[in-house]
């Protein structure tokens, strides 16, 4: 493979820089709690999560990750309606099904071992390039780089490199310069470093350079340049999905839920019952109840609005109107089960995993948030 050259990394003297860089990162870092051990599972599964959100919002998260499945092990033999309810609004779903898919490999083929190296790490399921490096980086002490957004973001600024970073092939030149800067003594606090400058100083929008312990390593502040980096040329625009959604009870005070197709977004999880809705000529409360009972064979009665949502999906919006109501005929057995549907107290709805809209949903019914 052509070796990627760039060409301003002749101007950063590279021992000061790795120096300044990893002495920062060694007094000041935050300490998180998957920052406590090296043990590649934890790192591995905070990896994962933070791909996903902010720090703040992964602690809790992670904690109690940890907390149920201790161990690689304990996690491989999870049943799949505990480890969805982890990671129950986190979101990405498939992220945490291809972890679990992963680590039970893990158990099997390497015999309980996150594999030390990057062709046999970089086989497992969900196992990119960043997580890979992460890993190996971070729990195994490997010059890997792992290159995220924040990495990408923190080196365009550090090395003035233009090159679009929403290009999938734009990481392959931020490895290479990963590559030549990497520190081979301290691999986890360089690449943690890198991270965390992005995190905290080396920020979007506006970076902290005052702050900032590299800076006089870094040729965009030196040029005065660094709000117009990183380059990253917007993608075409998500499409909105209108969709009108209901909490129904039924007489006995039970909560009617639905179990979403095994695959596809948010595969697996339960909701409450829902239907796109394009049609212009009935008021959403008339077209649920309309397309209900043409679906399940009974018609729900919608009492009052409860709220909207939107939740915004990489390449979507769902845009949710939410009512209250009551279904007071029963549903067959037979098309609870054909349809996936259930009844369920509320106590058993807490055990199950739900997309963050439809806790929203329930959230709403519990305030009676009525908007009309
Ligand atoms: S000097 Fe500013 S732009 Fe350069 S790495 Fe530091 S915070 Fe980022």
């Amino acid at each position: 493979m052509k070796e990627i050259t760039i060409p301003t990394i002749e101007k950063i003297k590279i021992d000061e820089f790795q120096k300044d860089l990893v002495s920062w990162f060694l007094e000041e870092q935050r300490e998180l709690p998957w920052r406590e051990n090296k043990d590649p599972y934890r790192v591995w599964v905070s990896e994962i999560m933070l791909q996903q959100t902010r720090v703040d919002t992964v602690i809790p998260y992670f904690n109690r990750f940890v907390e149920w499945f201790p161990t690689l092990e304990d996690f491989a033999n999870a049943d799949e309606e505990k480890i969805l309810k982890a990671w129950e609004g986190l979101g990405y779903y498939s992220r945490v099904r291809n972890l679990h898919n992963a680590v039970q490999e893990v158990k099997t083929s390497y015999n309980g071992v996150v594999p030390d190296n990057p062709e046999e790490i970089s086989k497992l399921k969900g196992v990119g390039p960043y997580t890979a490096g992460a890993i190996l980086s971070i729990a195994y002490g490997k010059p890997e780089p792992a290159v995220d957004g924040n990495v990408m973001r923190v080196l365009s600024r550090i090395l003035m490199i233009y090159e679009d970073i929403a290009k999938p092939k734009t990481r392959k030149t931020f490895e290479a310069a990963v590559r030549k800067l990497i520190d081979h003594e301290h691999t986890s606090a360089f690449n943690q470093a890198l991270m965390e400058l992005g995190a905290m100083i080396c920020t979007p929008g506006k970076p902290a350079c005052l702050l900032c312990p590299v800076q006089s390593h870094c040729l965009a502040f030196e040029a005065g340049v660094q709000s117009e980096l990183p380059v990253k040329i917007q993608k075409k625009k998500t499409r909105d999905v209108p969709i009108v959604a209901a909490v129904l009870t039924n007489e006995k005070g039970e909560f009617l839920i639905h179990k979403r197709a095994s695959e596809g977004l948010l595969a697996n999880l339960w909701e409450y019952p829902n239907f796109e809705n394009h049609s212009s000529l009935l008021h959403k409360r008339e077209f649920f109840e309309s397309r209900f009972q043409e679906m399940y064979g009974v018609k729900p009665e919608i009492t009052e609005s409860l709220v909207r949502i939107e939740h915004v999906f990489s390449h979507l919006v769902w845009k949710v109107d939410t009512y209250n109501g009551v279904v007071k005929e029963a549903i067959s057995e037979e098309t609870l089960r054909e349809q996936q549907l259930k009844w369920v107290s509320e106590a058993e709805m807490e055990e199950l995993a739900f997309p963050v809209s439809h806790q929203k949903m329930m959230k709403a019914y519990k305030e009676k948030e009525c908007i009309e």
